[in-house]
């Protein structure tokens, strides 16, 4: 990967090390032979994708995932022989994208068999398709066993079509709650041996089932999303997870600014915040235009080992700590990840905002650098 400069203090550091670990650890932890399909869609998750794929491949996966036509394509001209699969609807015009450039599609509509058909007359390329069953999730899918088999037969009258996969996405994988879990595993069992023909790819487990379900569930293959991260889907999974997970993303910055303040002085928009007693403040240059939304406000960062708080209102592009003391421009803050014995993590961060910790990274815009080491 060739090393861009920038000329920012604030980055978003990406340890591959740690991802490469995620996956080695989970294929000790499948049954022999389960494919890995590293789900890489939104950028890996604000990740960076390239370096995410690669990382995930080298350490087993083999097979990538992501949610749109225009991701399948970026993966596609850096990885040109690796199996690609879009999890999500596309527009039947790009199913000859998708035939010539090898990428898997999810398709559950025979209308859409109907409409993709015309676009494939002239390539000699097959596409290969995934089935999706709706067995609970209540998103795309077909959701009944008619409506699979018509689908079945739509697909196989098709010269150019082929179904590889069939598969289902579970909504409630990450809860100790298992009674649509388990309608779900019996509605997907018995929609699948109405098949005609086994696929070559049965799969259903994202990572939560993949971690903590049985592993019958695993099939030939996982859909490894979050945990490629070293994040955890929810807390009960995090209680109960079979190996220990390692975060891959860290953010940081530097001091740009740094001030004494007396009695009386106030800080950001809105003058939310008034000194009390004379402090010194420091100047962050990370807004909510970062993905740093304004309600992170409060939030504490790392500086010398230490907390301390964000003060008064997040700017787009800057905002302003409460120090314990003078520290000098250019002292090193971490945002999120370890200083000394201190951790902010990425769930912290998604608790003070009341959102999941899938949401953070997938938050942080294009314009921080991601930087892989
Ligand atoms: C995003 C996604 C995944 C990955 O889910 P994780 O919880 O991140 O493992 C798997 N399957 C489908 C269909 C998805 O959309």
């Amino acid at each position: 990967m060739t090393v861009e400069q920038y000329f920012r203090p604030t980055k978003a550091i990406i340890d591959l090390g740690a991802i490469r670990q995620n996956v080695q650890q989970l294929k000790v932890h499948l049954n022999e032979g389960v494919k890995i399909i590293a789900v890489v869609k939104a950028n890996a998750y604000g990740h960076g994708d390239v370096a995410v794929a690669q990382a995930a491949l080298e350490a087993g996966a083999t097979m990538l995932a992501v949610a749109t036509a225009d991701e399948a394509l970026h993966m596609r001209k850096h990885f040109p022989h690796v199996e690609i699969l879009v999890l999500g609807a596309t527009p039947a015009y790009f199913a000859p994208y998708a035939a010539n450039e090898r990428i898997r599609l999810t398709v559950f509509s025979t209308d859409w068999v109907q409409q993709a058909a015309p676009y494939l007359e002239d390539t000699t390329a097959t596409l290969n398709i995934h089935v999706k069953i709706d067995s609970g999730m209540g998103r795309i899918g077909v959701r009944t066993e008619e409506e699979l088999k018509a689908l079945e037969a739509a697909i196989i009258a098709q010269p150019r079509m082929q179904i590889e996969g069939v598969f289902t996405h579970f909504a409630t994988a990450d809860e100790s709650q298992e009674e649509l879990f388990q309608q779900q595993v019996s509605i997907f069992s018995q929609l699948k041996s109405s098949l005609q023909e086994k696929p070559k790819y049965v799969h259903a487990s994202n990572t939560a089932a993949a971690l903590i379900k049985d592993a019958t569930l695993q099939f030939d293959a996982v859909r490894y999303g979050i945990s490629l991260y070293g994040l955890t889907p929810s807390s009960y999974v995090a209680s109960i997870e079979p190996f220990p997970l390692h975060p891959a993303l860290s953010l940081e910055t530097e001091l740009v600014h740094v001030k004494q303040l007396q009695a009386g002085d106030s800080v950001g928009y809105g003058a939310t915040f008034v000194a009390q007693e004379p402090c010194w403040v420091g100047t962050l240059p990370i807004g909510y235009a970062d993905g740093m939304i304004r309600k992170l406000a409060g939030q504490d960062v790392l500086i010398d080992g230490q907390r301390m708080p964000i003060i008064g209102r997040i700017c787009m592009d800057q905002c302003m700590v409460l120090l314990s003391k003078p520290y000098a421009v250019g002292e090193k803050v971490q945002l999120i990840g370890k200083q000394g014995n201190e951790h902010i993590t990425l769930d912290e961060w998604a608790a003070r905002v009341e959102t999941i910790n899938y949401e953070i990274p997938c938050i942080f815009t294009s314009r921080i650098p991601r930087v892989y080491r």
